[in-house]
C-alpha cells in the first residue's frame, strides 16, 4: 500500500488526515515543517505528498520546487486555506498534481489521492498511451485515432505528449510551454495555435473538447476517457 507524507503544521488537521488515511490502509508519516518534509521525501520511501502551503519555516511552494528538482513524478497534492487563483496557478506551474481548498471533506481528499496515485502508476509504465479512441505509440512516434494514423507536426506531437503524460490534470500554459519549447520559448497565444491544429486533427468536432479541454485563463487538460 502507498506511503503518504503529510506536511502540515496544524496538529488537529494532521491528526485527522492520519486517522482517515490509516483507515484507508495507507502508510502515513506526518511532519510539521517544510524542512522535515523535504528531508523525509528525500529518503525515497514516499509515494505521495500532501502539502499545506502555510508552513512555519518556509512557504510550501518551496517544498514543491525542492522535490521537483529531483522527482518529476512524485505526486504532490496541495491543501490550502488560500482561495487565491494566482496561488493555485503558481502551484500548478511548479508541477503539483492537484490543489484542494480547505475546508475539504475526507471523501474528496481520498478521491484526489486515488486519482494522483493512479496517474503516477500510469506514467511509470507507458511505451504506449491509450485514451478512448486515441493511441500514442511513443516508440514509433505515431498517433492513431480509432486505429487510423494521424499526422501531427513535431510541435503538435510534443504538446499532445505533454497532455497525455498528465491526463486528467490541468496544465498551465507556462508548464506546457516550458516542457515543449523551454521556458519563454512561446506564449499562450502561440500555444493556442498549436492546440487548434491538434484539435482539428483529433477532435470529431473541434468545439466538443472531447479529448482536450480548455480551462479558461489557466491552461489545458486532456480528459481521461
Ligand atoms: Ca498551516
Amino acid at each position: 500500500m502507498a506511503e503518504i507524507l503529510v506536511i502540515e503544521d496544524d496538529k488537529a488537521i494532521q491528526n485527522l488526515m492520519k486517522i482517515s488515511l490509516r483507515e484507508e490502509g495507507y502508510g502515513i508519516k506526518g511532519v510539521s515543517t517544510a524542512r522535515a518534509g523535504i528531508d523525509y521525501a528525500a529518503t525515497g520511501v514516499v509515494d505521495l505528498i500532501i502539502l499545506d502551503l502555510g508552513l512555519p519555516d518556509m512557504d510550501g511552494i518551496n517544498v514543491v520546487h525542492a522535490i521537483r528538482a529531483y522527482s518529476e513524478n512524485l505526486p504532490i497534492i496541495v491543501v490550502s486555506a488560500r482561495s487565491d487563483e494566482a496561488e493555485k496557478i503558481k502551484c500548478l506551474d511548479a508541477g503539483v498534481n492537484d490543489y484542494v481548498q480547505k475546508p475539504f471533506s475526507t471523501a474528496e481528499l481520498m478521491a484526489r489521492i486515488r486519482a494522483a496515485l493512479r496517474h503516477s502508476a500510469h506514467t511509470e509504465q507507458a511505451s504506449r498511451f491509450e485514451n478512448g479512441a486515441l493511441t500514442i505509440d511513443y516508440a514509433a512516434r505515431s498517433v492513431y485515432l480509432s486505429g487510423t494514423e494521424i499526422h501531427l507536426t513535431n510541435y503538435e506531437y510534443k504538446v499532445l505528449c505533454v497532455l497525455a503524460q498528465n491526463v486528467g490534470k490541468t496544465l498551465t500554459h507556462n508548464f506546457i510551454i516550458s516542457k515543449v519549447w523551454g521556458t519563454g520559448g512561446n506564449d499562450a497565444a502561440g500555444l493556442r495555435v498549436f492546440m487548434a491544429g491538434i484539435r482539428r486533427k483529433i477532435e470529431k468536432d473541434p468545439y466538443t473538447q472531447e479529448f482536450i479541454r480548455t480551462d479558461v485563463w489557466v491552461g489545458y487538460r486532456m480528459n481521461k476517457l
